[in-house]
């Protein structure tokens, strides 16, 4: 036997077993974008290596070292597979000009790459769903993307994840920030790790960003942004924490919160669950107002959110969120020369009529067609032999507990409708 060709680490499959789950959750989101007034849209994996790194900034966990980035042999082009959807979408809005035709509301899904260290909820593929509102100022938007996403939690059957704010200021702010965050860093070098302190300098938000336990009580101690905040985030981020409180919605602040990519300013959040250990963040987000101009459009406010649809999924089935696997309605059984073709008409019959119908392939007795029917979940069989094949007729033949008595001979179309009268 030729050895087995393996699947790449921290990229996973997601198996039947599993689909049905995925499926209710891009059901469950599709509904609910709509329900706000999104629009899809799609960008493809592969973006110029320029885009991330001039939007997410170069002194970044995402861009130090957790890109795939390779040259295209064919023209010499540096690629980079998508970390995260908000710099693509902002590209291709740009690009295309979407905001010629005033604000866009925006919606995505798809992989993310990111070379981590695989564990329980961190892998190098991964899947996120981004919504983004381009143009829009705030904190009204600001608002609703929060209450979105306490929409969706309930919709998923999803509770306890709770939501923490911060505000970045504006930019201005943040330079004032950053010099005295820069001095108390300094003088606590001995404590951090090469990574803080290479970053100290290049860029010391990032520092407040880091997981090393090791260093939280530095980050617990550090000067805080809230008392640089500028006038205008300030008021915005009290307009925001008024709507929430009125909408009923429970937050904490957290002025450590700043996100790990450079492109946020102003209001920023995070949704966080305490049941997935280490890797309880599932859906992070912020205002983003500096970015459209940065990669060379008009420059116009935004902000947007993603979350982390793994995690999401774990939580589900943390929470025993039963969600059935979706059966057939039929199994189509049949034996004979005449019942093959006959089947596939009856068939297309009975999905024409909006049922589920699995048609037996690959022969076999009556017998063991009768075996894979009743493995299958299905409610009924319709059976086709000889006789039926000949007279254009289908048999029916309930196959879970009940009353249902079986039916002979009947014509497909009686048969759809006793099918769908239970
Ligand atoms: P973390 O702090 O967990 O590394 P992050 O701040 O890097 O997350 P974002 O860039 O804000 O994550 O991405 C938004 C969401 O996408 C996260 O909250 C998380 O739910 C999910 N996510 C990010 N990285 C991964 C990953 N490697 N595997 C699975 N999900 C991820
Ligand atoms: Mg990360």
């Amino acid at each position: 036997m030729a050895k087995r060709v393996q699947g790449v680490r921290g990229m996973n499959d997601v198996l039947p077993a599993e689909g049905h789950r995925w499926a209710f959750f891009e059901d469950t989101v599709m509904q609910w974008v709509r329900s706000y007034g999104y629009q899809a849209i799609r960008m493809p994996i592969l973006e110029r290596t320029e885009l991330f790194v001039r939007s997410i900034g170069e002194v970044t966990d995402i861009v130090e070292k957790e890109m795939y980035t390779f040259t295209d042999e064919l023209n010499g082009e540096q690629l980079t597979m998508r970390p995260e959807g908000t710099a693509s979408c902002v590209r291709a809005a740009v690009e295309h000009n979407l905001l010629y035709s005033g604000p866009q509301r925006l919606w995505y899904w798809g992989p993310m790459f990111r070379h981590e260290r695989p564990q329980k909820g961190r892998y190098r593929q991964f899947h996120q769903v981004g919504v983004e509102a381009l143009g829009f100022a705030g904190p009204d938007i600001d608002a609703e993307h929060i209450m979105m996403c306490a929409r969706l939690w309930r919709a998923l059957g999803l509770d306890g994840i709770r939501l923490e704010l911060n505000s970045l200021g504006s930019a201005d702010a943040r330079a004032a920030y950053r010099s005295r965050l820069v001095a108390y860093l300094e003088q606590h070098a001995p404590e951090l790790d090469d990574d803080a302190r290479r970053r100290m300098h290049s860029n010391p938000l990032r520092v407040l960003d880091s997981k090393n336990p090791a260093l939280q009580d530095v980050i617990a101690a550090a000067p805080r942004l809230a008392d640089d905040l500028d006038e205008a985030s300030a008021s915005a981020f009290a307009a925001l924490q008024g709507s929430l409180r009125a909408a009923g919605i429970p937050f904490s602040i957290n002025p450590r919160l700043v996100r790990g990519l450079d492109y946020y300013n102003g209001t920023v959040f995070e949704w966080i669950t305490d049941r997935l250990g280490a890797q309880g963040t599932v859906c992070a987000g912020g205002r983003y107002d500096g970015l459209i101009g940065q990669i060379g459009g008009n420059p116009a406010p935004a902000c947007g959110f993603a979350m982390g649809i793994e995690r999401l999924l774990a939580l589900m089935a943390e929470r025993g969120a039963g969600i059935p696997q979706p059966v057939p309605d039929v199994y189509l059984v049949r034996q004979g020369d005449a019942a093959l073709p006959w089947g596939e008409t009856v068939a297309e019959i009975l999905r024409d009529a909006g049922l589920a119908t699995v048609l037996h392939c690959g022969g076999g007795s009556f017998k063991s067609q009768m075996k894979k029917a009743d493995a299958s979940g299905a409610r009924y069989a319709v059976i086709i032999g000889d006789d039926e094949a000949q007279a254009r007729l289908v048999s029916v033949k309930p196959l879970r507990a009940g009353p249902e008595q079986a039916q002979a001979k009947v014509p497909p179309q009686a048969a759809c409708e006793l099918i769908k009268s239970r």
